[in-house]
């Protein structure tokens, strides 16, 4: 879609800005007279080669998330995009080569695995950034781990959107809406679960069935279509399958996008929804990454908050309600690294850092802002005690007077 581009790419660009406020975040720390005579204080420098090996979904943004902070903290990076859409990193080089960065501080790699794997491998290498799905994240981790380099591994989500029967349910609709279909779900941090509590059930159904309805689905160039097509014919298939299952499984489809017809070319599939989820089922326990969203009933407050803590992922959660006190037991008792309150895709600004928890994240670091500029840079303490001129007699090469 035209407006995902243009928003991933003005939320790509706020890391570079916030990579210009570097010398600040580099600041370390000095104590004077930690012992007679003795100061210490805290230095960062930079890793080296660093690299980054990025997904398919923002092309710009993600790569961008991880070269602006590396870059400025001194290191040089290379870059191994998606074989999936590969170009955007080229014109990503071609801008920074125009801005006169010199030449050898941003290196594109193409590739699939194997280029993954000999990056893994490279003794030259000190850190790998990577952001893609669970199961390759935590391979990459374990295998960079294993040669030595310092890793941060971002992997896939399942993101709950808690909805409390005093939730403004208009709100919460149009939220579940974008957050489910925007970028036809391919968004780590889309929102795939909807946890309706009690009584917000069957308005809230009601009301998301009423706006998929009036979704225009069409080119991702056409500036009047608000879904496009998936990334390719495999993973359409593969969410349509999944739609299968959930409707096998006991799941209530109350609208079915794989009947949908499309003019054009693009691998399209229209939006579903399926109400009555409950775990177990592979809609439920599965990442999606399509427009596909899935509705689990519960009871009260604390049976969400369970269903969302026992679920292996921790990306993003989010909760809508008029109640402030259940908004704030949630954000600070819900497992998960990014937490909303009436707000569905809790993507931290670039001045806070991005990362889930549980099989989110590999790593002890988040992506970008403060904790982007540690990983980037590792840290030094200088010890150092000089004479003091009073008292200290300096050789300076002749006899002196006394
Ligand atoms: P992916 O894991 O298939 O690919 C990611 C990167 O890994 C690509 O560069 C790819 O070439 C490489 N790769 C693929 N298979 C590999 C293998 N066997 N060995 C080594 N390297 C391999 O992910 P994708 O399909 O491009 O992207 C979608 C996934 O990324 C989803 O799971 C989504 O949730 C996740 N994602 C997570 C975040 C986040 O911030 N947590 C952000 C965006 C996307």
């Amino acid at each position: 879609m035209l407006s995902d581009a243009l928003g991933e790419v003005a939320r790509g660009i706020e890391n570079v800005e916030f990579a210009c406020g570097v010398p600040h975040l580099l600041k370390g720390g000095f104590s004077e007279q930690a012992g007679t005579g003795v100061d210490v204080y805290s230095i960062r420098q930079p890793l080296g080669v660093v690299a980054g090996i990025t997904p398919f979904n923002f092309p710009a943004m993600v790569p961008m998330w991880m070269f602006a902070n590396a870059i400025a903290c001194g290191n040089t990076f290379v870059l191994k995009p998606s074989e999936k859409d590969p170009s955007a990193s080229m014109l990503i080089a071609e801008i920074l080569h125009d801005a006169g960065v010199p030449g050898g501080v941003f290196n594109v790699v193409h590739g699939d695995r194997v280029a993954v794997d000999r990056m893994l491998e490279n003794p030259g290498i000190a850190a790998v950034s990577f952001v893609g799905s669970t199961p390759i994240a935590e391979y990459v981790y374990a295998t960079g781990s294993r040669h030595g380099k310092r890793v941060q591994a971002l992997g896939g989500a399942k993101n709950h959107m808690v909805v409390l029967p005093d939730a403004d349910l208009d709100m919460a609709a149009d939220a579940a809406v974008s957050a489910a279909y925007g970028s036809a779900g391919e968004r780590c941090m889309a929102v795939s679960v909807v946890v309706a509590v009690g009584g917000a059930a069957d308005p809230l159904v009601d009301a998301i069935a009423r706006r998929i309805a009036a979704l225009r689905i069409g080119p991702g160039t056409d500036p009047e279509s608000e879904m496009g097509p998936l990334v390719t014919r495999e993973h359409r298939d593969r969410v349509a399958a999944l739609i299968d299952s959930g409707e096998r499984e006991g799941a209530t489809l109350v609208v079915d996008g794989r009947d949908t017809a499309f003019a054009g070319d693009g691998f399209f599939l229209g939006v579903s929804l399926l109400d009555h989820v409950r775990p177990g089922m592979s809609v439920y326990d599965e990442e999606i990454f399509g427009p596909v969203l899935c509705v689990v009933r519960v009871d009260g407050f604390d049976d969400a908050l369970r269903l969302v803590n026992d679920n292996p992922y921790g990306n993003g959660a989010a909760i809508f309600t008029r109640d402030g006190g259940a908004a704030r037991r949630f954000q600070f008792e819900v497992s998960a690294g990014m937490v909303g309150v009436n707000v569905p895709i809790p993507v931290p600004v670039s001045y806070y850092s991005f990362g889930g928890w549980k099989r989110s994240l590999f790593g002890d670091s988040h992506m970008y802002g403060p904790d982007g500029v540690h990983f980037y840079t590792r840290a030094k303490v200088v010890t150092s005690r000089w004479p003091d001129p009073a008292t200290s007699r300096v050789d300076l090469g002749f006899p002196q007077h006394r």
